[in-house]
C-alpha cells in the first residue's frame, strides 16, 4: 500500500498528479506541490518554516479549521514540519 504523500515544503496533500510541482525537465516532483516548486526550483526560495506554518494557520482559519483549533493546528505543525524534507536541515 502506498503512503499518502504530502508536499515536503508546505504539507499540502499530494493526492492528485496535477498537484505535484515540476522538475526542470518538466517531469513531476515526487516531493513538492505546484505552489512550492516549479521547473526544478522553489517558488519562494527565501521562505522559512515559520512562514509556511503561518500560511497554514491562515489557511486553517479561512477554511473553517479543518486542521483543528489554532492551538491544535500549530502544535501539530510544529512537531511535523521539522520532519519535512525542506526543513529537516534548517
Ligand atoms: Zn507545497
Amino acid at each position: 500500500m502506498e503512503e499518502r504523500k504530502f508536499c515536503q515544503c508546505c504539507g499540502m496533500p499530494l493526492d492528485k498528479p496535477e498537484d505535484a510541482g515540476t522538475e526542470a525537465d518538466g517531469s513531476s516532483s515526487g516531493d513538492y506541490c505546484r505552489y512550492c516548486y516549479q521547473n526544478g526550483a522553489f517558488t519562494a526560495p527565501d521562505a522559512t518554516m515559520e512562514d509556511e506554518i503561518a500560511l497554514n494557520l491562515k489557511f486553517n482559519e479561512e477554511n473553517g479549521f479543518p486542521l483543528g483549533t489554532r492551538e491544535e493546528a500549530e502544535r501539530m505543525m510544529r512537531s511535523w514540519f521539522p520532519t519535512l524534507k525542506r526543513w529537516r536541515e534548517a
